[in-house]
């Protein structure tokens, strides 16, 4: 934070980083952010993380794009470009000449464009992505990187509760007598949360931690279940079964608030503890004393991560906790809930803004023609494709049959990000059009014919929407490098260009038009954002707090009732082999965010985690000859990589955790594209994998 805490002026944000939210204040400093200090909002109350407080100077990196950009003629198109100096491939343009090239290549293709909008975008921003491909291009091809953290938790939602949001905040723990953690590393990962969770074990508080690898949570905890990678079910249907068998189980409740009681009882007869310990790795005496822990406290809570969505199973995971809340009447009251801790600042508002190919705002779903007329008299256009667009990775297997010719790209790194990644990248390489918005020359901008260059989450206005349901006000704290941009304004520009009828000045007038089709905005204004910071939907009256624990007398579903909807068995779609004999899972680091484009250069982050790594077991590290800090090589049937490893006994002996952020030894070259039938989300949490000692380990 440099030599002094001097400041001219100070305001208050949002962090641009995970789902929690943190409300922020910047000071500034002849205009540039000197540092940052935590607010007083409601899902921190002044409590900031490390990448909260210091991961805040990548927007005064030399890397910005600060002028729109157009590939030179016959510059090839791939990993190609030093971001240092992109004028080698690309030339600089006025506004003006690249807006014309970016809509003369999309106008007028229909099917042959798609979109990936962007969870670091405002509502406002989201909302319009959305607009732009169906109003534009009549179709539904549009989806952003949800599908690749909580889709599965949102499809099992919608199906069992009628809702894809929380159903209570994650400070409700504080009200809970018993709490689970499964598929979640919130110490690294949502970390301010995580200081909830340990608070709420200093007050008595049970936290039952369940993850094939060990976490710093785990020292809280009443229990520490590290199962066995892809066995959830397995063990969270014996819990049920306990819960069952024992007659630990609501009654009451399942008989006033819930459907299909019976299918779901029968089905976990065969779930004994004894036989699913064997799959699960967890002794069958554990099993049941969470389950009489977990259905025996007065209010319980489950919290979950992406170790319980990224899997092809990962729907019926999330089913399964569902199932196990219901049977223990953990939902609607204070202290009980399901939360998935979403990942992205601006996840869950961007998926309630439209941004799903399923789904227009508030999850109406595009197949209803009364749904899209209300959306087209809005929008005053035409009608459009009734059918549900494609998802990501759908998105670019179409491009590689030649389906799909264009896309527009904001905010998102596919090339990165994807699954099975130089698949990805090929499609990429294929597109004969691709538009990129953003704030840096990305890996997926190297194979852009167009860069639009973007401002950053301080340098612009627009509301997020955290994961609790808490619509918060983020304000511009200084100005924009260069001709950089706010999405909105460009998004408004391209679309005039690409010839539909936009006129919006300021993002408060986009909020106003998604109010008209989205009951969650009931009682939530711009103006009421600008005054109080913050407002959790669903709220009941202009003056009323929002609620923070839902369904206390019904569901959003037929007859009010929430739904079991059992699970059996599924494998991962590849298992250990003689020639691939570990199990790669990948995840987020503490520092680094993402592909790692915005904390990679945040000077703090950036020093105290540099390199690329992953962990293994001290045992697998003795096996190969390897020294801690030692090089591995990591071998998938995608491809290899060769990274630094690191001394972990978190990491189960026969496990590799390898972090996605790093693009010199980039995890998604080695990650399987198989994906979950429901959710659509790849299954990045288990792949089948060798690992070798590398030359000089
Ligand atoms: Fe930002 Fe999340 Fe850290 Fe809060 S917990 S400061 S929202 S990264």
């Amino acid at each position: 934070i440099g030599d002094s805490k001097a400041y001219d002026r100070e305001v208050n944000s949002v962090c641009p980083y995970c789902g929690v939210g943190c409300q922020l204040s910047f000071k500034i400093k002849d205009d540039k952010i000197a540092w940052v200090d935590g607010a007083d909002g409601p899902a921190n109350e002044n409590r900031l993380c490390v990448k909260g407080r210091f991961g805040f100077d990548y927007i005064d990196h030399d890397h910005r794009l600060t002028k729109p950009l157009i590939r030179r003629d016959g510059a090839e198109k791939g990993l190609n470009v030093d971001p240092a100096n992109p004028l080698e491939v690309f030339r600089e343009a006025t506004w003006e000449e690249a807006l014309s090239v970016a809509a003369d290549g999309l106008k007028g293709r229909g099917r042959e464009v798609a979109g990936f909008g962007s969870a670091k975008c405002s509502n406002e921003e989201a909302y319009l992505f959305q607009k732009f491909i169906r109003q534009g291009f009549g179709h539904n091809n549009v989806d952003h990187c949800t599908r690749l953290c909580h889709a599965s938790s949102v499809a099992a939602l919608l199906e069992n509760v009628g809702s894809g949001a929380v159903t209570a905040t994650f400070n409700e723990i504080e009200n809970a007598d018993v709490a689970i953690v499964i598929g979640a590393n919130p110490t690294e990962n949502h970390p301010v949360a995580a200081t909830y969770f340990k608070q709420f074990t200093k007050r008595g508080g049970t936290l039952i931690v369940m993850d094939p690898r060990g976490q710093a949570l785990k020292r809280h905890a009443k229990h520490m279940l590290q199962f066995r990678p892809g066995a959830d079910v397995a063990m969270l249907n014996a819990i049920m079964h306990v819960i069952v068998k024992e007659g630990l189980a609501d009654q009451q409740y399942i008989a006033a608030m819930t459907e299909n009681w019976d299918a779901q009882v029968e089905h976990l007869k065969g779930f004994t503890p004894e036989k699913m310990s064997e799959l699960c790795g967890i002794d069958a005496e554990t099993l049941r004393a969470v389950a009489r822990d977990f259905a025996g406290a007065k209010s319980g809570m489950i919290f979950w991560g992406m170790g319980v969505s990224q899997h092809i199973h990962g729907t019926d995971n999330s089913r399964c906790l569902i199932s196990l809340a219901l049977m223990c009447g953990h939902v609607g009251r204070p202290g009980t809930g399901l939360h998935p801790l979403r990942g992205q600042n601006n996840v869950q508002g961007a998926s309630d803004a439209g941004l799903i190919p399923m789904f227009l705002p508030d999850y109406q779903t595009v197949t209803d023609d009364g749904v899209r007329s209300a959306f087209t008299d809005v929008w005053n256009s035409g009608d459009f494709s009734n059918e549900k667009g494609l998802t990501v990775t759908e998105i670019l297997e179409a491009v590689h049959q030649g389906e799909i010719g264009a896309m527009y790209i904001l905010g998102e790194n596919p090339a990165m990000s994807d699954p099975d990644v130089e698949h990805a990248r090929a499609a990429l390489a294929k597109l004969d059009h691709l538009v990129v918005q953003d704030i840096f020359l990305t890996e997926t901008a190297n194979y852009a014919d167009v860069i639009l260059p973007a401002t950053a989450w301080a340098e612009k206005n627009g509301t997020v929407t955290n994961t609790n349901r808490q619509v918060q006000m983020g304000r511009a704290a200084v100005p924009a490098p260069g001709e950089a941009q706010e999405d909105w304004w460009i998004t408004t520009e391209l679309a005039k260009r690409c010839g539909m009828e936009w006129s919006y000045t300021h993002p408060s007038e986009v909020f106003a038009e998604m109010k008209q089709n989205m009951k969650s905005l009931d009682n939530i204004t711009w103006e009421r954002l600008e005054r109080e910071d913050a407002v959790t939907y669903p709220v009941h009256g202009p003056d009323q707090p929002g609620e923070a624990v839902v369904f206390s007398d019904a569901f959003p579903r037929a007859e009010g009732r929430a739904k079991f909807t059992p699970a059996s068995v599924i494998p991962p779609a590849e298992t250990p082999d003689a020639d691939y004999p570990y199990i790669l899972t990948t995840g987020r680091q503490l520092e680094h965010w993402h592909t790692g484009s915005m904390t990679r250069r945040a000077s703090v982050l950036d020093a105290v985690e540099p390199e690329a790594n992953c962990s293994l077991h001290p045992s697998t590290l003795r096996k190969l000859g390897v020294a801690p800090g030692g090089h591995v090589r990591l071998t998938t049937r995608r491809g290899t990589i060769t990274i630094m490893a690191r001394q972990d006994r978190a990491v189960a002996p026969d496990m590799v955790f390898l972090p996605f952020a790093y693009v010199e030894a980039a995890a998604n070259i080695l990650t399987n594209n198989a994906v979950d039938p429901y959710g659509k989300i790849p299954e990045f949490k288990f792949s089948a994998c060798r690992v070798e000692a590398a030359e000089g380990a």
